[in-house]
């Protein structure tokens, strides 16, 4: 067979297999890069991968950016190192929207940009920490000599060039280039039950700042709905999460900046693995598919606080640090 027979063949349109295989959820960081590339080569160029900076250690940090639309999405996985379920959901959400090309994927890229840091913590995640990778730090939020929370260096007072947290600056700087009008932060809590006694799947929470602009809090609190109402129907049980104030974190900074800024906290669940990637997919698609059609806009924003709180850690398991979001 000729190499144009075979070149021909591989491009006919072929019946399309639902890929069931499990999702590789702690992917390596060189494995991660392999998979950004590679979708950027099966979409076509669709999916458009750069590095936004390097980590302390001089790993890439690696940003993938799908449609062409005029609504802007951010979403930022795995500031904490230890939090990884984000990143392979980013992977599935950049291949479901962006490898093919049906009618659903060509409008929805025609009315949206979504922008996603993949990974905003190499270094930590090489070690399974929370920090960044920064043994001289003496930090105000972090642990002396591992490196600072990156989540706690989102103040917008601290220009990018001034942050001591590396990639805390990176994220900063990609926000601005983008401009989002939704900023979505994905991490990881412990485990923990609601008032009946079900366990929690992921929890979610707009930005609590006093700052905040009243119009902007109520826009987060509307993605926290559509958060709530996708991860809900696919199986889950999400409640508010019991977030602080402090302008440093992502939620309460990029709200100050003034766009619908909402944490996603998915429950570290052993055995649940992949039905949390799949979770938090289906809330990554139903962000952009809400506000690509503008019914994000039509939800009351006091579905939000009806959202129930979070109750008390699973018998054995503490309130650990990843209550600190
Ligand atoms: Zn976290």
């Amino acid at each position: 067979m000729s190499a144009l027979v075979t070149a021909g063949l591989l491009v006919a349109p072929t019946a399309q297999a639902v890929d069931t295989a499990p999702v590789d959820p702690r992917p390596s960081t060189a494995k991660l890069a392999v998979q950004l590339h590679k979708l950027a080569i099966q979409s076509h160029g669709k999916v458009r991968v750069t590095p936004i900076g390097r980590s302390n250690e001089n790993r890439p940090v690696w940003a993938a950016r799908v449609g062409h639309g005029k609504v802007k999405i951010q979403y930022v996985t795995q500031q904490h190192g230890d939090e990884p379920l984000g990143t392979p959901a980013a992977l599935e959400f950049l291949r479901t929207v962006g490898v093919g090309n049906s009618a659903w994927q060509r409008k929805l890229l025609s009315q949206v940009t979504v922008d996603i840091i993949v990974r905003a913590n190499p270094d930590g995640h090489e070690r399974n920490w929370r920090y960044n990778y920064d043994p001289t730090a003496v930090p105000e939020y972090g642990e002396a000599g591992k490196g600072y929370d990156i989540n706690r260096y989102h103040d917008p007072a601290v220009a990018p060039a001034d942050n001591p947290a590396t990639e805390a600056g990176l994220i900063q700087r990609r926000f601005a280039a983008v401009q989002p009008d939704i900023m979505v932060d994905y991490h990881m809590q412990g485990r923990y039950k609601d008032a009946s006694g079900k366990e929690i799947t992921a929890s979610t929470l707009w930005p609590t700042n006093a700052g905040v602009k009243p119009a902007d809090v109520d826009f987060a609190k509307q993605i926290a709905v559509v958060v709530q109402r996708s991860i809900n129907g696919a199986g889950g049980n999400v409640t508010q999460y019991p977030g602080g104030d402090y302008q440093g974190i992502a939620r309460n900074g990029y709200g100050l900046l003034g766009s619908g800024s909402v944490l996603v906290e998915l429950s570290d669940i052993p055995g649940r693995e992949q039905h949390q990637i799949s979770d938090a997919l289906a809330s990554m698609l139903a962000i952009a598919r809400s506000a690509a059609n503008g019914s994000v806009h039509t939800i009351d924003p006091a579905a939000a606080t009806a959202i129930p709180p979070r109750g008390p850690a699973l018998p054995g398991f503490a309130e650990d640090e990843h209550d600190a979001a």
